[in-house]
């Protein structure tokens, strides 16, 4: 029996639903990896995403290769061109199966749907695993069979009827005996991925240092595996420390996470294990993390359950009425980190320079762009997508319709955060802020996070104050 693995955001040999399955059904196996660089484009997946992505990929191939499983790289332009191609690909290598990790964004179930019709066009099945989230979409329902539509009732119900499930990471494949593969398998396998994906991506070499890494990440399963040992010393730590982003006090694991280079099981498997078994009701700071993977895990089901998400709609419909303002040049002060409130300056830059930013500033510059600036949450996700070296489109969109009061479990329209008095609470010292704005360095531990006119430092975009208000009655205005 030949078993082909497909791999897309499940860029690992360790606790790979897929391929378990395939080595538990098939003798050979061989891979396949299709890139899509127009659809990417088009999903707004910017430079640092896929670099990161196709860099945990040469690493993926290296370790089948190890285990004599060929990986075949092919690349495509678009979602549309791929049934055929597997379908192709499928019959050529006479597999008796194919098989892969389900994604949740609207666009590829309907891709997977019709690259199981054209498969079944040539007799051969493909089977979809769980493995992106913990329970399959759709597993957790209210009493009346519905979605949750809120974080704290999705949570318990989770853990009610989840929690006490098996979450240990499966093994990965040991190295199989070298199978007679057609030799154009083989070759691909080789050459082409080295060869097609620098030139696959604009900007890969500007982004990949020299040190192999990406704006300072090192791609790859065997990083992410090591970052997940680095952040279980300091779990314990994690509630007190995770909103303060001059600490390292987060797991930074988001990246491998979206890549698929580390499973979600693998992190909450190595929570259980440090917390007895339990959820909620042990350390702090475990049962705070494994809260924050549950609302990775809510965001995707809520994608699922509502498909309007994955079509640039707001989650209340009321909130289309919004009067955003569509002021471009506010925007791009907001996106180059020149808006002259430094914490939401500062995070800017930290998203730009590093691909990554602190969750507790990327709800503080949401809500700036959002209320303050009265910008459509849409371009903030779409730019954030475009420069997130984490970007996953169900956290990204959750996050920001919450931030935008549009959401599903939405802040209240009238809670708008202060920026100034966010930067005072969680970067006292100014710490954070003098690291990504220099100009401000010798401005006291008072001023720094409200200056006073400095060279080299723009004054404040808007009145916090005043726009806050003009944002609180737009929206009570939706209302009546
Ligand atoms: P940790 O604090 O160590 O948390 C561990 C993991 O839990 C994370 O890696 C992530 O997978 C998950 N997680 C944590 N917080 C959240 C959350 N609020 N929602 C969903 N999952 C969460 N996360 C992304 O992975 N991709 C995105 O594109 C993304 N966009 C966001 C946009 C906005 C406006 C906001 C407010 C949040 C966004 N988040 C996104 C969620 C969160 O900010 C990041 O997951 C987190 O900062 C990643 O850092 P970490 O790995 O150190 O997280």
């Amino acid at each position: 029996e030949r078993g082909l693995v497909w791999f897309r955001t499940d860029l690992r040999v360790h606790d790979n639903t897929a391929l378990h399955r395939a080595v538990q059904a098939c003798h050979s196996i061989a891979g396949v990896y299709i890139a899509c660089p127009e659809t990417w484009q088009s999903h707004d997946e910017g430079d640092n995403l896929v670099a990161f992505r196709l860099a945990c990929l040469r690493e993926l191939q290296e370790s089948l290769g190890e285990r004599n499983i060929p990986l075949y790289f092919l690349e495509l332009k678009r979602f549309d061109q791929v049934p055929e191609a597997m379908a192709q690909i499928a019959r050529k290598l006479e597999v008796s199966a194919v098989f892969a990790n389900a994604e949740y964004p609207v666009n590829e179930r309907q891709r997977d749907e019709a690259v199981r019709q054209a498969l079944k066009q040539v007799d051969i099945p493909i089977e979809y695993s769980t493995d992106r989230t913990l329970v399959p979409p759709g597993a957790i329902k209210t009493n009346s069979g519905d979605a949750y539509k809120v974080f704290t009732p999705f949570k318990r119900a989770f853990i009610d009827q989840c929690g006490g499930g098996d979450f240990s990471p499966l093994p990965a494949p040991r190295k199989r005996e070298p199978a007679d593969w057609p030799s154009w398998l083989q070759v691909k396998a080789e050459e082409n991925l080295r060869q097609t994906i620098p030139a696959t991506v604009a900007g890969y070499d500007a982004v990949a240092q020299k040190d192999g890494k990406l704006l300072g990440w090192e791609p790859g399963e065997k990083a992410g595996l090591r970052r997940l040992r680095e952040f279980e010393e300091n779990i314990d730590a994690y509630e007190d420390e995770r909103d303060y982003p001059a600490i390292d006090g987060t797991s930074k694991l988001s990246p491998y996470l979206n890549a698929g280079a580390l499973s979600v099981r693998q992190c909450v498997h190595m929570a259980l294990e440090c917390n007895r078994g339990r959820w909620k009701g042990g350390s702090e700071g475990i049962d705070c993390w494994l809260s924050e993977l549950i609302w990775r895990e809510f965001y995707t089901h809520l994608i699922v359950a509502y498909p309007r998400l994955c079509k640039h709609k707001p989650f209340k419909p009321e909130t289309e009425g919004v009067p955003w303002s569509g002021d471009e040049l506010a925007f791009r002060r907001w996106c180059k980190g020149k808006t002259g409130v430094p914490i939401v300056d500062a995070a800017m830059l930290q998203l730009e320079k590093t691909g990554w930013m602190h969750n507790r500033l990327r709800m503080v510059v949401a809500s700036f762009l959002t209320k303050n600036l009265l910008i459509d949450w849409r371009w903030g996700e779409r730019y954030f997508m475009n420069q997130l070296i984490d970007g996953d489109f169900a956290s990204n969109n959750g996050g920001w319709q919450w931030a935008a009061s549009t959401g599903t479990d939405a802040a209240p329209y009238f809670r708008v955060f202060n920026p100034y008095s966010q930067s005072e609470k969680f970067d006292r010292h100014g710490e954070f802020i003098r690291h990504f704005l220099p100009q401000l360095k010798k401005l006291s531990d008072k001023e720094v996070h409200c200056p006073p006119p400095t060279e080299g430092y723009p004054p404040p975009i808007c009145d916090v104050k005043e726009t806050r208000k003009k944002a609180i009655e737009a929206f009570a205005d939706l209302k009546g």
